[in-house]
């Protein structure tokens, strides 16, 4: 299969995530068995980066 248009074609045959129980979005893998989102499936916490925290916390209570 080449790049671009034609294979295009193979996009949304099989469905790689469906709408996750705990966030609700469209990130459950079905395959993996976990969310990319909040990671459900994975373990109990959800899933955060330390890069998350300036959007998250705001400026001022970014870690140092
Ligand atoms: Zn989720």
């Amino acid at each position: 299969m080449s790049k671009g248009t034609p294979s295009f074609g193979k996009r949304g045959k099989r469905k790689s995530h469906i709408t996750c129980r705990r966030c609700g979005k469209h990130s459950y893998s079905v395959n993996k068995k976990f969310c990319t989102s909040c990671g459900f499936g994975k373990g109990s916490r959800l899933k955060t980066f330390a890069w998350q925290w300036k959007r998250v916390l705001g400026k001022r209570n970014r870690k140092k």
